[in-house]
């Protein structure tokens, strides 16, 4: 996919000029190919995209990865295995006054950058590049819709095709992980299970539990399109479901709908979190609701706006996010239902529309 890259630099210098930013550090992270299409290898030798208050940027990248680079509105700086690409990119820079730089920059770099140019102010790029990556382009919220759908489809073959009682959560990932990009995504991005007592942790970490009748089974995973991320979760229940978990999943349910039915345009990111929120607290489980409501997503699967009180940036059409209340039981289960949404012209755009109601699976 390929975007208008020079518009997008042409708008980041505008917000530098704004703030009185002389200079951006972009390196490893999505803020490079969102400004570039070009995306650094996570190594020990620098890549760094230095973009000035006006004028041409200067790609800074390891001679023997130049081949990779897609042609854009740039000058190159091919640097060779004897050269300190540090002191390079320190010189080329000169003496700014305020550098953004890109929240993925290796430390290492930034020190080198900070001990060769000192008594400079330093800011985190994505106090800037949040502004515009924020608001989605159409061609964005496609590939998001594309791989949102492609989600739901792996969750509509799920209670036929996935085995859960008997199997371990690690082997349970394997099938998301398989269906993930059986279903169009390029990659996997992770696969969350979390089985009975595991799923009272949001972020657990599939294991060797094996799962049994009578489990909830909190099930969190997403994949890649075209850089752009999906991030989907669905609770099961294998077998009958307990009056108690039939409860709980209800009112996750019922607080998963109050907050995609918030958004529209001009209503603030807290507003959705309250939205959701309120819905757990009146069913007397406030205190089991342990994380915001959502987070943004794009290039990155976890970006800016984020739903959650003091949050008050008001929505704009084209902005995405996730919502997922949750709430999570210590000792019994968790349950979480967790969709992507759009911000449209009138009201909430939904990517995800899989069943969300408590499905009994084998
Ligand atoms: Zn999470
Ligand atoms: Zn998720
Ligand atoms: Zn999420």
């Amino acid at each position: 996919m390929v975007f208008d890259y020079e518009t997008r630099v042409r708008r980041l210098q505008g917000i530098m000029q704004k703030g009185g930013i002389d200079a951006a550090v972009l390196s490893v992270g999505s803020d490079l190919p969102y400004f570039t299409g070009y995306t650094a290898m996570p190594t020990e030798r620098l890549t760094a995209f230095a973009v000035p208050a006006e004028g041409t940027p200067m790609m800074f990248i390891p001679k023997l990865e130049a081949p990779r680079l897609p042609d854009g509105d740039f000058s190159v700086l091919p640097w060779t295995e004897d050269q300190d690409p540090v002191e390079l990119l320190a010189s080329h820079l000169g003496d700014p006054g305020q550098v953004a730089v890109g929240d993925h920059l290796w430390s290492v770099f930034l020190i080198g950058l900070q001990s060769r140019i000192p008594n400079r102010r330093w800011v985190a790029l994505s106090g800037l590049s949040s502004e515009l990556r924020m608001r989605k382009e159409p061609e964005e919220i496609a590939s998001l819709r594309a791989a949102a759908e492609a989600t739901d489809r792996v969750l509509q073959r799920v209670p036929d095709e996935v085995a859960f009682a008997g199997r371990t959560e690690r082997d349970i990932a394997g099938d998301f992980a398989r269906m993930v990009v059986d279903e169009g995504h390029d990659a996997s991005w992770f696969t969350l299970i979390a089985s009975g007592p595991n799923g009272a942790s949001p972020h657990h970490d599939p294991g060797g539990r094996v799962v049994q009748a009578g489990d909830v089974v909190v099930c969190d995973f997403g994949g890649v399109v075209d850089g752009y991320h999906s991030d989907v979760t669905r609770t099961f229940v294998v077998g009958d479901p307990t009056d108690r978990q039939v409860e709980v999943h209800g009112v996750v349910e019922a607080a998963n709908r109050a907050g995609r039915q918030a958004v529209a345009p001009g209503v603030s990111c807290q507003d959705i979190d309250r939205a959701a929120r309120k819905v757990i607290v009146d069913a007397g489980f406030g205190e089991y609701f342990i994380h915001r409501t959502g987070h943004g997503i794009g290039l990155e699967g976890h970006e800016h706006p984020y739903l959650i009180e003091g949050y008050e940036l008001p929505l704009e059409p084209g902005m995405t996010f996730s919502v997922e209340p949750g709430i999570y039981l210590p000792g019994e289960f968790g349950v979480r239902i967790e969709d992507i949404v759009a911000c449209g012209d009138e009201g909430v755009d939904e990517l995800n529309r899989a069943d969300r109601s408590l499905v009994e699976v084998g």
